[in-house]
């Protein structure tokens, strides 16, 4: 205890002791306290649970159900309604946990448009089925945040986004990490200039596959999985690293890194490796695969006068924020990684009852793909430079 500590706490002491004086100016001050305060001016109040856009979930899988259906506890405009499975007693079950009773089949699915009690549709289901059930949706009247990759080819992303603009309907493309803490802070400190002038993006992402897990299994076939280890991982480094910057590229190039004979790599690509110039003048460069061990998700970003690294970059939850250069290395804190579901079903909500701009909309899942179309395009002849 320092000096001044030990002088309030006989303070304390003293008033404890029937110092009058001191007792009432407090008894005073407390009264005041207890008038209240202004209402914070905050729009973002929580929705009173009647009020909050209602969520029909599409694809009972892993994800879903590990990280989509829990980010609904600490939603403040969302809530969930409907459930639509082709397994009807894995819907019932998690219907009762999770207190959900309207439950549809793909069979049924169509007769959503009917259903007053479902605003937005979120399509969890393998890449190769998001066009279909995206478009059905929209069809059906209703508001569309589906994951990414946004879907298996550039065409099917443009008959998404012309389906949006026809039901007059959000599409929005489930880029979380646009809602995470940790990368909107880096996002923050770059355009800020905390770093400089960028000079360098590199990014890896990669885990590896085994095809005899059913999660895996759909992601090593082109129908399902659209395209390799770019569609499912690599999208995470090339969409953050965007996120990142302030200007687009301008022509992409890349070779692949898919081992020699594996058999898990008969359809889709097992790795990666592309750079993507941007009008600057700077590149960034980064590696996708469905190959590597230990689990990676890793961004770095080079900067004239400091660099941040991020490692992990783009996890559910645990983002680590790393400055280094101008001063000593410094770890920062931005919040929970976690939060980043729930920001991102609110944000949707919030954009779809307001019909204003969503943050990672259709247009953004469509320039993506255009660029992993790019790349494909470069790796397929033999690295060459595709100009955008
Ligand atoms: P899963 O295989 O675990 O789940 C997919 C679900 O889709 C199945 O459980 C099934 O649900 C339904 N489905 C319908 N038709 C088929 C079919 N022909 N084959 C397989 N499943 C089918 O995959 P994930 O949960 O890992 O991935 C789902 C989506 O989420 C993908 O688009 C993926 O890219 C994305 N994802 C996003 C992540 C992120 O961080 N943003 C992380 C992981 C995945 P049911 O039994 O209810 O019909």
């Amino acid at each position: 205890m320092n000096q001044d500590d030990h002088q309030l706490t006989r303070r304390r002491l003293l008033a404890a002791a029937g110092t009058l004086p001191i007792a009432a100016a407090a008894s005073r001050a407390l009264a005041q306290e207890a008038e209240g305060q202004p209402m914070p001016g905050n729009s973002q109040l929580p929705e009173t649970p009647g009020e909050r856009m209602r969520w029909a979930i599409v694809g009972l899988g892993s994800f879903a159900i590990g990280q989509v259906i829990p980010g609904f506890g600490d939603a403040r405009q969302s809530r969930m309604t409907a459930f639509v499975s082709g397994n009807p007693e894995k819907a019932r079950t998690l219907g009762e946990r999770y207190g959900v009773s309207l439950l549809y089949n793909y069979e049924n699915f169509d007769r959503i448009a009917e259903d007053e009690q479902i605003d937005c549709v979120y399509i969890v289901l393998p890449v190769g089925l998001h066009a279909e059930y995206t478009i059905r949706a929209l069809k059906a009247g209703k508001h569309v945040l589906c994951e990414k990759p946004m879907a298996s080819t550039v065409a099917e992303c443009e008959a998404m986004v012309a389906a949006a603009k026809e039901a007059n309907r959000q599409l929005g493309v489930a880029y979380r990490v646009h809602f995470e803490p940790a990368n909107l802070e880096a996002q923050r400190r770059i355009r800020a200039g905390e770093i400089g002038t960028m000079r360098h993006v590199q990014c890896d992402h990669g885990f590896n596959t085994n095809p005899e897990y059913p999660p895996h299994v759909w992601r090593l076939t082109r129908a399902l999985g659209g395209g390799g280890s770019m569609y499912d991982v690599g999208v995470y480094g090339l969409n953050t690293s965007l996120m990142m910057l302030e200007e687009e590229p301008v022509e992409v190039s890349a070779v692949y890194s898919t081992p020699a004979g594996d058999e898990r790599f008969r359809e889709v690509e097992g790795g990666i490796d592309w750079r993507m110039r941007m009008p600057s003048g700077i590149s960034v460069q980064g590696s996708s695969s469905y190959c590597y061990s230990p689990y990676a998700s890793r961004q770095r970003y080079f900067g004239s006068s400091a660099s941040i690294i991020m490692d992990p970059a783009t996890t559910y939850y645990d983002n680590g924020l790393v400055m280094e250069g101008g001063g000593p290395r410094r770890e920062i804190g931005a919040g929970n990684t976690i939060q980043q579901f729930a920001a991102q079903l609110d944000g949707f909500s919030e954009a779809a009852r307001t019909n204003t701009p969503h943050r990672t909309p259709g247009e953004m899942g469509l320039r993506d793909m255009r660029l992993i179309a790019a790349m494909y395009e470069s790796a397929d002849n033999g690295g060459a430079v595709v100009k955008l």
